[in-house]
């Protein structure tokens, strides 16, 4: 299945100069949604047991959410400042395009649980960078990030310590 033709570039979003994948039309389309989740999940390792797939706000939660269902594993938001009801572990970082800080639920992993990263897009890689040290500080260990796609221009890859996978590169 063409899932790339599901992804439309939005230009000058959400600032002048950046062209903005939108996946909402992939989102929309019931085949392509199995298709992804299906194909990340598989994408996984298999020799290690993932206890929890980790979705970023916001686009992180729908294929994190299926993900983890398929591996039989439990879900964790990551979400921006002060959504969060309970005691939070939080983390500045970098973005594409400004700044922002991301928060984890302090009880949403014990220590030495493995831990699968899902997010929509890697760009500069801040994001996933930030979620890795946010796991690691409550004693998981990251098994994967895993995309939809991968802007490779922007070398996010190389931020990341961890094992990558994503099923488009631009
Ligand atoms: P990074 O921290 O890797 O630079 O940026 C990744 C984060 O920004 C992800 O949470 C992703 O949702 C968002 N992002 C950056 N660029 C794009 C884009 O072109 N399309 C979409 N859908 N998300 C983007």
């Amino acid at each position: 299945m063409n899932i790339q033709e599901l992804v439309r570039d939005i230009p000058d979003f959400p600032k002048p100069g950046i062209i903005f994948k939108d996946i909402t039309p992939l989102l929309a389309n019931s085949e392509a949604l199995v298709h992804c989740a299906d194909r990340l999940a598989g994408l996984c390792p298999t020799d290690i047991k993932i206890d929890k797939v980790i979705g970023i706000e916001a686009r992180g939660f729908i294929l994190g959410g299926m993900i983890a269902q398929r591996l039989g594993a439990g879900f964790i938001p990551v979400r921006k400042k002060g959504k969060l009801p309970s005691k939070v572990n939080s983390k500045s970082y970098g973005l594409e395009y400004g700044e922002d800080i991301l928060e984890i639920h302090m009880d949403a992993i014990k220590a030495g649980e493995h831990i699968l990263i899902h997010d929509d897009v890697l760009a500069t890689g801040g994001t996933a960078q930030a979620v890795c040290e946010l796991v690691e500080e409550l004693g998981g260990t990251v098994v994967q990030c895993n995309f939809i796609m991968e802007l490779d221009f922007l070398n996010g890859r190389e931020k990341l310590k961890t094992t990558v996978a994503s099923l488009l590169s631009y």
